[in-house]
């Protein structure tokens, strides 16, 4: 074993992890990356499907973001926005965010994750309707197999029941209504009248909750760590006229979705969402460095800003000068690349029309896409999309195959996801899809 790799075991906690499995075998140690490629320690070249964890947008090399850190290192390595101060890199980089953000959204505030992200919303939604004079508007409404993070409040209004159960005291006034999964829970035809369905079980819960005890909805407009789970396309507007309705905040976190993933900027552009607050991290860097913000509404702001009490809110890392330096040269060369162009009108479609090919293999009960996210559906039976046994741990081993195969996939239960680089090409593209064949296969083989 690498030394490095005992010492790693002896030493260091993985996040989600089982220690004594992951001890035993040693974890897979990346040395270096390059484009969208990484590198293990036996130098093997793994191209990264995953884009780290749905972060890496602009591949591993891009030196705008390498010198934008470098040059802010030397001028001022760290200062904070506490006590009335701020610095040119937080200040530019609000105003940018204005601007690429969906329209309405002029207003951030800086976390230093997707999670503190999260823990930020439930104080500011509640900070916002207490300032309404409403401080019964307390709910909020998530949905089954959500992720908003990790910490307590993330945990929470996700919907992973694993980590309600493991995590104990959960945030209370949170609840959870299903989401809109199509696959094993309808046919095809039945998508739109089941994506309306989910949609209702917002209002349903509204009414039962009584609108002036609902604060708010949240949810990511494409489910991600949940299975990448691409809502029908009737049910976002049911869920916007829902919140509207009953005045209730949406909340979009598009951790995931945000900076270009769905061929938008966002995914609320995408599919029409008009978030009050809209929850982003991840890309914001490329995952260069952490950094995350939500965004709030020009109505919701003008109520903040109205109130006289102090917002008892904020990290040492909020809008660090570094990090943000770093997503103001993201953006810039996003902008330069014109990359969310190329994604939706080049790169999607053709990762799509190459991705529904795997559709025809055998382990294969639906191959879907939208944008950069995609996931296959592993089943026994493609004709009743019967599973197989989960004690096969069919999707785990499916994944391990594909790293052999020089595939970073990951597995949600029996769902393979990928949410590749944006500036992924057609070549690679083709690559990424042999490889994941190739994975199939041995899985298939090996049953
Ligand atoms: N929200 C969503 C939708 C996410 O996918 C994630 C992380 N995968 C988070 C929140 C949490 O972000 P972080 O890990 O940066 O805390």
């Amino acid at each position: 074993m690498n030394p490095l790799v005992k010492q790693d075991a002896e030493h260091c906690f993985h996040p989600f992890s089982n220690y004594s499995e992951l001890n035993a075998k040693g974890a897979r140690m990346i040395e270096r990356a390059q484009g969208i490629y990484i590198y293990d320690d036996a130098g093997r070249e793994i191209l990264d499907a995953m884009s780290g964890l749905w972060c890496t947008n602009m591949g591993y090399s891009c030196e705008p973001l390498i010198n934008a850190a470098t040059e802010q290192m030397k001028k001022l390595p760290y200062y904070n926005l506490f006590f009335q101060s701020t610095h040119p890199p937080a200040a530019e980089l609000s105003t940018l965010l204005a601007e690429v953000t969906p329209e309405g959204l002029n207003h951030v505030f800086f976390t230093g994750s997707g999670s503190e992200c999260n823990d930020t919303v439930i104080r500011m939604v509640r900070y916002y309707w207490n300032a309404k004079g409403k401080a019964d508007k307390k709910t909020i409404i998530s949905r089954r197999n959500a992720y908003h993070g990790s910490t307590i409040a993330g945990a929470s209004l996700g919907g992973m029941v694993p980590m309600h159960q493991q995590t104990g005291c959960i945030v209370p006034d949170i609840v959870h209504i299903d989401q809109p999964n199509t696959f094993g829970d309808c046919s095809a035809e039945e998508r739109e009248k089941l994506g309306l369905e989910r949609a209702q079980q917002l209002e349903l819960a509204i009414k039962k909750l009584g609108e002036d005890n609902v604060a708010a909805f949240i949810a990511e407009p494409i489910q991600g760590a949940g299975g990448v789970i691409i809502p029908p396309d009737s049910y976002w507007p049911e869920i916007q006229r829902i919140c509207d309705k009953y005045e209730i905040l949406l909340i979009a976190d598009e951790v995931i979705c945000g900076f270009g993933r769905t061929g938008e900027w966002f995914a609320s552009d995408t599919y029409n969402i008009k978030p009050d607050l809209l929850c982003m991290a991840k890309g914001i860097t490329s995952g260069y460095l952490p950094l995350g913000g939500v965004m709030v509404a020009d109505e919701v702001a003008e109520v903040l800003k109205a109130t006289d009490s102090e917002f008892t809110h904020g990290f040492t890392y909020s809008g660090h000068p570094v990090a943000c330096a770093v997503a103001i040269a993201n953006i810039k060369e996003m902008q330069r690349q014109d990359i969310v162009t190329k994604v939706r009108e080049e790169i999607a479609p053709y990762l799509a029309e190459k991705w529904a090919e795997l559709a025809e293999h055998p382990l294969v009960g639906e191959a879907r896409s939208k944008g950069m996210v995609a996931a296959l559906e592993l089943v026994q039976d493609k004709t009743t999309n019967q599973r197989y046994d989960k004690s096969l741990e069919i999707g785990a081993k499916c994944r391990d195959y594909c790293i052999e195969a020089g595939l970073v996939m990951r597995a949600v239960g029996d769902t393979m996801i990928i949410a590749p680089p944006l500036i992924i090409t057609k070549e690679e593209i083709d690559l990424l899809v042999s490889r994941a064949k190739k994975a199939l296969d041995t899985t298939l083989n090996s049953l």
